[in-house]
């Protein structure tokens, strides 16, 4: 299967869709573009047979992807994304006004692949197709119904959840069921929303409609995020703690009012940035 796009550029730039008589070319390698308008497939733009793209990035697009870009204005759908650094190019399935962008990932990818996509892309989210039978079934298991609090489930396990290469990002990763089905019991979207800690993330559901509406209003990415700033304070804190305990400074001392001489010690200045993290975080959970 070929990779298909739903917008090649004319000569003077101009996006287009797929269409007769016109003269296009790939967004990203400039090749000539053939419009592939048949009954069965949705219309779309192809690299002429034996033509390779440059972007090793796109994949044959599946319904389920198409399914997903179309939630999303046009305008933000297959954005031409350059580094200038390196004068990479990538299309991001969408990308938003604020500049967020989001991948819908149907198919296995390597590790790399996906460290390299997240270190372009930077402020990215996934969407993971996980709507076959061997993942579906996970759904009503123990991974779903963790410790509770106000951040969501706590998930752990995760290695029985998802494929092990999305294991311990520090991205986002939205774990999609449904597939191409209508199926009501697959219709929520979980976040993943990683805790900074091995091992440890927690798991945020909410239903499809809201997750789309909240990346169009942009509320969702702002929730997300502040979510997992939220999440990971506390873990940020048991390293900073487990750090100055490695020194030789412990929680008992760290209770008390300091100054930073302290038991005729003095701390360095990373130790004492330390330091007042903790007091500061004592300080905002006993308020
Ligand atoms: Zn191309």
């Amino acid at each position: 299967m070929s990779i298909r796009l739903r917008f090649a550029i004319t000569k003077d730039g101009t996006r287009v869709e797929p269409q007769r008589d016109v003269e296009a070319f790939c967004p990203v390698c400039n090749k000539p573009l053939v419009a592939k308008l048949g009954l069965v497939n949705a219309h779309h733009w192809a690299h002429k047979n034996g033509v390779k793209c440059t972007d090793t990035w796109l994949s044959p697009e599946t319904k389920w992807h198409n399914n997903w870009k179309n939630k999303f204005p046009k305008e933000w759908q297959e954005i031409r994304c350059k580094d200038n650094e390196t004068g990479e190019i990538h299309i991001a399935d969408v990308k938003t006004t604020s500049g967020f962008v989001i991948e819908f990932q149907h198919s296995p990818i390597e590790l790399e692949e996906i460290e390299s996509r997240e270190n372009f892309y930077k402020d990215m989210l996934w969407v993971l197709d996980l709507g076959k039978p061997g993942y579906r079934n996970l759904l009503t298991s123990k991974h779903f119904r963790g410790e509770f609090d106000n951040f969501g489930f706590r998930c752990t396990n995760l290695n029985e959840l998802i494929p092990p290469e999305w294991i311990n990002r520090n991205s986002i990763i939205c774990l999609d069921y449904l597939g191409n089905s209508e199926l009501y019991e697959f219709r929520q979207i979980y976040c993943l929303i990683p805790t900074g800690y091995k091992d440890a993330t927690y798991l945020y559901e909410l239903g499809r409609e809201d997750f789309i509406t909240g990346i169009v209003n942009n509320k969702l990415v702002v929730d997300l995020k502040e979510r997992k700033e939220k999440i990971q304070e506390p873990f940020r804190f048991s390293k900073t703690l487990r750090a100055l305990n490695e020194k030789g400074i412990h929680l008992n001392q760290l209770n008390k009012s300091h100054n930073q001489q302290y038991q005729s010690r003095t701390y360095s200045e990373s130790e004492w940035q330390k330091i007042k993290t903790i007091q500061n975080y004592y300080k905002k959970t006993k308020s």
